[in-house]
């Protein structure tokens, strides 16, 4: 595993970073799948991988212990998730000392959804944080991390406007966040737009636009729906003549994936993070259907 630069540098160098994003599994099946996963995708020599925290910090053992092993275990650097939901700030000292025993230095720092789930009112643990910035603070003042942070191309549901989102990235930057990743969106010009807000703040935070293969328009449009924002039109409009051709709809999802991720990092993104949700066929796809970059 490479420690020599941290992980922000590697983003900025990579020019363009590849990354790949999991979930703990809940059953033995499960984890087989995500460590095929992993394998398969350990080729690509990805920038970084990460593995998501669980709802209401649901997975908290499993995270960590995936993420210590892929630290142990493969050639991959992770980065730990973490959110605040219903834990006190010594509980999330005590998680981030298990990430830092495992040997894990780069967290994604995140406040996390409500209880009730998106939509939900927000309710701060007692002892705890209210917003992502906080926990940013909290990691980044340990000094053992790298730490990122969310950001939304369409908007966070809870926020008043885009402008006021553009507020909270650079709040995070300013509390020690050294890159953010966007959640997924499907026109480029959505990312591009907050990328433009970020620096009309004076702030040049990397931001790494988050990518989901589109393998299933129901599936992707219910996690469309819970982040609140629809698929675009145009992009249903692309998918739905495949409704009853699963290979014709994957064909399709893969085109219009590559399509935004050609066209992303053309416009100078420094980066891909993939939502691979622990299958790594259409990630692999997308990956290898990119445009040759241009030799700098
Ligand atoms: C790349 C990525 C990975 C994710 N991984 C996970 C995961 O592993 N586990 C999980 O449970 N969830 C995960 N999420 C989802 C995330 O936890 C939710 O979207 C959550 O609702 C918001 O988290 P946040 O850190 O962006 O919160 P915040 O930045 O706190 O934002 C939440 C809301 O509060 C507002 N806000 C923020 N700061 C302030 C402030 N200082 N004052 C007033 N308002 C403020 C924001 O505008 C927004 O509307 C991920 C999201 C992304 C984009």
């Amino acid at each position: 595993m490479s420690t020599a630069r941290r992980l922000s540098e590697d983003i900025a160098a990579s020019a363009p970073s590849f990354s790949f994003e999991f979930f703990p599994p809940k059953n033995d099946a499960g984890e087989r799948a995500l460590w095929t996963a992993i394998r398969e995708l350990e080729p690509l020599h990805p920038t970084f991988v990460s593995v998501t925290y669980g709802a209401g910090g649901s997975t908290r053992d499993r995270t960590v212990r995936i993420t210590e092993r892929i630290a142990t275990e493969t050639t991959l650097r992770p980065m730990g998730h973490l959110t605040c939901v219903g834990q006190s700030r010594d509980d999330l000292r005590t998680v981030l000392g298990q990430y830092a025993a495992a040997g894990v230095r780069n967290i994604l720092a995140l406040r996390g959804d409500p209880v009730g789930g998106p939509g939900a009112p927000w309710t701060p643990h007692p002892g705890g944080l209210d917003h992502g910035d906080e926990l940013v603070a909290l990691v980044a003042g340990l000094g053992t991390f790298c730490v990122g942070a969310a950001a939304y191309p369409k908007g966070h549901r809870e926020s008043s406007s885009l402008e006021a989102d553009a507020d909270v990235v650079v709040a995070k930057a300013r509390a020690g966040a050294e890159f953010v990743v966007t959640d997924f969106f499907f026109l480029a010009e959505d990312y591009f737009a907050l990328v433009e807000r970020v620096r009309a703040r004076g702030c040049e935070i990397p931001v790494v636009p988050g990518i989901m293969p589109i393998t299933n328009l129901k599936q992707i449009s219910r996690m469309a729906e819970l982040s609140g924002h629809d698929v675009p039109p145009s992009v249903v409009s692309r998918l739905e003549p495949w409704a009853d051709d699963p290979d014709g709809l994957r064909a399709e999802g893969t085109l219009v994936a590559t399509e935004l991720c050609d066209a992303l990092l053309e416009g100078g993104a420094p980066g891909l993070h993939f939502y691979t949700l622990n299958r790594s066929t259409a990630t692999r796809r997308i990956y290898e259907s990119l445009a040759p970059l241009p030799v700098m």
